[in-house]
Order: structure tokens, then sequence, then C-alpha cells
């Protein structure tokens, strides 16, 4: 630890001053990050503090003043794709991404744009990552910003003009890395992880020399086969707990764990902590595979929360959530520190909701298990033994029966990216949470692809819905999403609210007695803290997933959210039966909010729908179940499973070209449109699978173009 980042809590306040005072001359430094809970005004790192409580301690606008909360400002984003970023604002100033890694400045009082800056991604990126383009946030240090880009670059810029100061591709891009997680900045290192599981890749967090740009240590979190004398001791025990020669052979595609999105640190214990992510590919039974064939090993640090020292990336604890992982049950989840008083005795904890549904309470000194209980109905586990080990249901260890379950939560989660907050007040966590199963059925002989699609060794259209209309609103209609608040000393809700929905916006704490968040109703709300009375909304014209954040300026409190629909359910949901109530469309939007605000939005825009009309369906039984297999594994992820067309991207159905055998050809094959997103498929599809695409495309086009005419009437009555 260098001096400087020792900083003890007694001495938090006057550092704050002095923190403050020296920003003017350098920027955001160590004691100003330390000490980020004492700033009022600002909101320099992802978390507001480095302990990612996201609890703000502004309280003018609170549960008698909210009710005058109007729109200061607004700007309209130039895409119209996932928006998932908390901006950040330093001395008046608001910095925030978008999609395709973009970053703008502006005035947080005004909303005067001071600049923008476009990393140019290429378009094809597009088709490595599993979760929309999208972008979680920019670091500060001194006097500049971070960023990491979609294709896997770290960028350094210029806080005051948007220059680059110097960029440095953090991954291999031949393969299919990304990032959309905020970085974070200790001590002047810059700390990145990335993603990609779902498409083969081996996972790692880095550090970079926040100066030049220099990588400093790089901390993997799975081995590959490679572990000799001179690997690391934390990757010589995880190779214990793999099969070794499945990992290092050639058919191995990375075993996953991917750090791609939650942090946090300790600068008493200088710890920083870091989530996992799901195994590559999400069945261990071809991942870690025992004698007999089926899954065997826990497979280290997939789903952990891992601890490590920021200087060193040196590893010093972990907690395995979901040993053996095989349901996409990712730990990069949001983590909270905070200081609990836990059966009578003051604990420095570590909190987490990662995906498999069970909140997750730890000694974030030692790692040590303290308390787990589920948040949301699941059925992996029969519950977890006083180590912190969970007792599996064997029928949905699917790795291991080799036969399809239904398990609850699915690959959604019981929660997923959004973020978290705690209220110390209140000592509640409030999680968006979400209920959603899901048919995981084994695929026989399945072969992994580097080039193209999804590599999880399960059957994707196993669990496709049937063109019944009725059937599929009822299934629609078990797939929910809550406003939870949490007792983490407890492990019980305090109160729930229950959304039409799933894929909730993060969450926004403050000292005024409020919690923030927008939904899948188009609508941004604020809640009683203690109560979860709902005291606030606005029609906000689109779905809002991102995290709220608040600031001041010259003493007046601010509200800020980056609305838009978006993100992995978004793309692959139909839009129109989430909540019963007509489309969740994309405005991709800043909105900022004060006490006495009166800006007014546009009048939303009418969604203009393309006909169903598609050519008549003469293809073969089997080439159709051809292109429903090839459709399912390689173009469900991002238009929608079962081509029931996602309200974000295009809905094939309605393509101009599915008519037209060599237009479709020109896409899918040829790759015409790649500059936006849409590459060839021809490393991992023949001509003739391409055409059986289409005309599986055509055969749903018309099972659905029957069922069209009563869809509104079918909605509208819907109870
Ligand atoms: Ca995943």
């Amino acid at each position: 630890m260098t001096i400087g980042t020792r900083i003890w809590a007694g001495t938090l306040l006057a550092l704050s001053a002095l923190g403050m005072a020296a920003c003017a001359q350098q920027g955001v430094a160590t004691d100003a990050l330390v000490s980020a809970d004492a700033d009022e005004a600002n909101w320099i790192t992802h978390g507001r503090t480095y302990s990612e409580q996201r609890f703000s301690p502004l309280r003018s606008i609170n549960a008698e003043t909210v009710g005058d909360l109007g729109l200061a400002w607004f700007a309209d984003m130039d895409t119209a794709r996932g928006q998932e970023a908390t901006p950040l604002v330093i001395d008046g100033k608001l910095y925030v991404t978008t999609a395709w890694s973009k970053v703008k400045a502006y005035d947080a009082a005004t909303g005067q744009p001071l600049w923008e800056y476009d990393p140019q991604v290429p378009g094809e990126t597009g088709v490595k990552v599993c979760c929309d383009v999208v972008n979680r946030g920019v670091a500060a240090w001194g006097d500049a910003l971070f960023l990491g880009t979609l294709d896997g670059r770290l960028v350094k810029l210029d806080r005051e003009t948007g220059a680059v100061e110097w960029e440095v591709v953090t991954v291999d891009q031949d393969r299919a890395y990304s990032i959309t997680g905020a970085p974070r900045v200790i001590d002047g290192k810059v700390i990145i992880g990335n993603g990609g599981a779902e498409f083969g890749v081996r996972g790692y967090i880095a550090a970079y020399d926040a100066q030049d740009g220099k990588e400093l240590w790089r901390f993997y979190t799975v081995p590959d086969g490679t572990e000799g004398d001179e690997a690391p001791q934390h990757l010589k025990a995880a190779a214990e707990t793999w099969n070794m020669e499945a990992l290092a052979s050639s058919d191995a595609i990375g075993g996953g764990g991917t750090v791609w999105d939650s942090m946090a640190y300790d600068p008493d214990l200088d710890l920083l902590y870091f989530g996992v992510g799901n195994g590559s590919p999400w069945n261990r039974a071809y991942r870690s595979p025992g004698e007999d064939g089926t899954g065997e090993g826990d497979n280290l640090y997939l789903s952990s929360i891992v601890a490590v020292r920021p200087d060193t990336g040196e590893y010093v604890w972990h907690y395995q959530t979901t040993p053996g992982e095989t349901w996409d049950y990712t730990a990069t989840q949001h983590i909270i520190l905070a200081d609990l008083e836990i059966e009578g005795t003051q604990r420095k904890v570590l909190m987490q909701a990662p995906k498999n549904g069970f909140f997750y309470v730890l000694d974030r000194e030692t790692g040590e298990f303290i308390s787990a209980r589920e948040y949301i109905p699941q059925n992996w586990a029969k519950g977890i033994d006083e180590n912190g080990r969970p007792i599996f249901n064997e029928e949905t260890r699917v790795d291991v029966t080799g036969k399809p379950a239904l398990v609850m939560p699915g690959p959604l989660g019981g929660h997923n990216w959004h973020p978290m907050a705690f209220h110390p007040g209140e000592g509640l966590v409030y999680i968006p949470a979400f209920e959603a199963a899901t048919v995981y059925a084994p695929e026989a002989d399945w072969k992994p692809d580097r080039a193209r699609g999804f590599n999880v060794g399960f059957d994707l259209g196993a669990g496709d819905l049937p063109p019944d209309l009725g059937i599929r609103r009822e299934v629609y209609g078990t797939v929910k999403g809550k406003l939870m608040a949490w007792d983490p000393v407890a492990q019980e809700p305090r109160w729930v609210v229950e959304h039409p929905g799933p894929w909730n916006g993060g969450i926004l704490a403050t000292a005024g007695g409020l919690i923030f968040q927008g939904n899948s109703s188009s609508e941004f709300a604020a809640y009683n803290a203690g109560t979860g009375e709902k005291v606030w909304s606005f029609a906000a014209q689109t779905g809002v997933v991102a995290p709220p954040m608040t600031y001041s300026v010259e003493g007046e409190q601010y509200i800020a959210v980056l609305a838009g629909w978006g993100g992995a359910y978004a793309i692959t949901a139909d839009g129109h039966l989430i909540n019963h109530q007509g489309p969740v469309r994309n405005v991709s939007r800043l909105l900022v909010f004060k006490l006495g605000g009166e800006a007014q939005l546009p009048p939303e825009r009418e969604l203009v729908s393309l006909p169903l009309d598609p050519p008549p369906s003469r293809a073969s039984a089997e080439t159709i179940a051809l292109g429903k297999e090839k459709y399912a594994r390689y173009c469900a992820v991002c238009h929608a499973p079962a081509a029931v067309g996602s309200t974000e991207l295009p809905d094939l159905r309605r393509s101009g070209t599915l008519g037209n055998a060599q237009s479709w050809k020109a896409v899918v094959y040829d790759g015409i449109l790649k500059d936006n997103g849409m590459v060839s498929f021809a490393p991992s599809l023949t001509e003739e699978e391409v055409q059986a695409i289409r005309a599986y495309v055509i055969q749903r086009a018309n099972e659905d173009k029957v069922l069209e005419a009563g869809k509104a009437v079918a909605l509208s009555t819907a109870p």
C-alpha cells in the first residue's frame, strides 16, 4: 500500500476538504476517490464510492418535495440501442457513455453539450456480444477519463476536451472478447475486465498504468492447461478443479469466467473485489467432463467473488457461489461493501445477489461465508450448507443427467447487471430482481464453433414458445420483475414492488429517503425507501434499464438517468408481450430532473411496424427443421427466439429480403450489412443452411400472420 491510500475513517472528512481543494489543481486523486462519500455534490466513480453503495447523502429532493420534481433538461442519443451507463459528474460537468462505446460531456446544470467522442467501434463487433452493444460508463483519474470499448480497447481521454491521450488493446481481437463494463481506478491503476464467455474465451481482469497505458498485471480466472511451475498459485489450485485434459484440448474454447461488470474496493484492507462469470461452454459436461462423460469438478473460479491486491493482482481469497456452474450463473453481479451489525458484532461485509437467486453476505476481510438466503424462487439448490456450499437439486444438474430440465432462474438470472443500492439509514439493499425459468436441454454431440454464434452446449431452441399467442401470453405472464427491499442481516425482504415485466432498471438510494428506478413500462419512478410506496413517476416514453444517479450544482440537486430499452432480455423478448400493454420501445435519451424543472419531452413518436407479408412457405419439413436448429444457435440471440421479433433489432419475419434468396444470401452469407453489425456467417454456415434459415423464418412468419389480426384484440383483453 502506498502512502496516500491509507486513509483512516476518522480523517475522512478532513481529507475530503483537502481532496476538494486539490481537485481543482490535479483532478481526481486517490484522496478524493477514497472519500467520495463525503463529496456530496459529485459522483466521481461508477458506484459513487469504492464501496459501490450507490447511496447519495443529498436530501433536498425528498419525500416531502419530490412532488415538485420535473424535467430540467434532456439530451437525445444518436443510437436506438441499449443504454446501461451511469453518468459521472465532476464539478458541474456530466460524462456519460452510450451504445457503441461513445462518450458525451454536458454542462450538468444546463445540458449544454461540451464535447463527444466516438471510438469508431467496427459495426461487425456487434456479433461478438451476447447482450447488446452497451457500455456502462467511464472512470475518472487526474484530469482524464478512461473508457473500455466494445472491441476491447482501453482509451484515455482528456476530461476537458475529449481528446484521446492514449489507447491500448486489452484483448485478443481475433477472439470474441468485448468490453461493456466501466473501468475503476485505484491509485493510478486502471482496472478493466471483459466479456465473451458465451462465445468461447478465457476470462481475466487486468490493470494498466493510468499514465502511459502499460499493462501492469493480468489475473486469469481459469487455468488453460499450460500451468507450469511458474504459474501463479491460484491457477495451480484451480487446475485441481477442472478436467485439465479437456480444457487444454483443441476442442476447448477458453473455459469462460469473464469479469465483465462488478468491482469494489476497500482502501483500509487494500482489497479489490470482482465478480467472475459463467463457464464456456455453459454445459459442464463439455467443458470439464468426468470419467463417465458427465460434468465434474468445481471449475474455479467460475461464478466466484475474488479478492486481490490492486497493486499486484495477487490472489487473496475467493468464494464460489455456484460450484461447477452449468446454467450461466454468473457472479458478475453488483458487489456492495458495508459494515453491518450481525449477531451483536460489527462486521465488514461484502454483499451480492448473483444470478443464481441467493443473496450472499461474506466477511470481506477473509472471504468467510456469513449467510445466504434465496431472494427469488429457485429450484437448482435445496439450500446452502453452513460452509456456504450449495446442496444441489440433482434433477437440475443437466450436465450430469444429460436430460432437459426446467430450471429457475434461467440465464437471465434472479438479478442481472442492473445495479442495486444500499441505504445505510434503512439498512436495506434494493434489488432489481426477476423471476424467469428456462429449459436447459443438453445438446447431443455438441461441437464448439469459434467463428460465430453461441457456444453454450445446450439446444437453445428447445425452450422456444409455440406460435399460439395464448400460450405465449401465459408464459410471459409468469415472467416477473420486482423491486425488492432486502434486509441483509435478517436475510428477508422488508417490502417488494411488483413490476408488470422483468428487466427493470438499476437503482439509486438517497438520504432524502427515496429510491429511484426506471422500468419496462416506460416509467421512471421514486419510492419511499422505508415502505416502497410510489411517491413520484415520470412518463419516459421508453423502457429504462440504466441506473439513475444524483449530483448537485451550486447547491441545487439533480437526478439523472440514461433512458432507453435494450440489453440481453430486451433484444430477445417479444416487446409486445412483456407488459401486456403494447411494445416497449427504445428512445435513447439522457433525462435530468430537478425540483421545479419545467422542460417537456417532444411528443411520443408513433411506432411504425412493417407489414407481416411473407411469401408462402413451400420448403420441406427437413429444410425447415434444419433452419430452426441453425436459427437457434446463430440468430436467436439478436433476433429473438423462434423469430418472434424483438422491438430493438430487425424483425426478420418482416424483412424485405425474406422473399428473395439472393438478397438473403447477400446479407447472411456475403455480409453486405456488416457495418451495421450483421456480419457474414459464411465461416459457420453453408449456403444451404443459410437458405434453410430463410425457409424457417418464412414458416414462422406465415404462422404469425394468421395470428396477427387477432393480436391487438387478444392483448387488450388479457387478464
Ligand atoms: Ca453469460
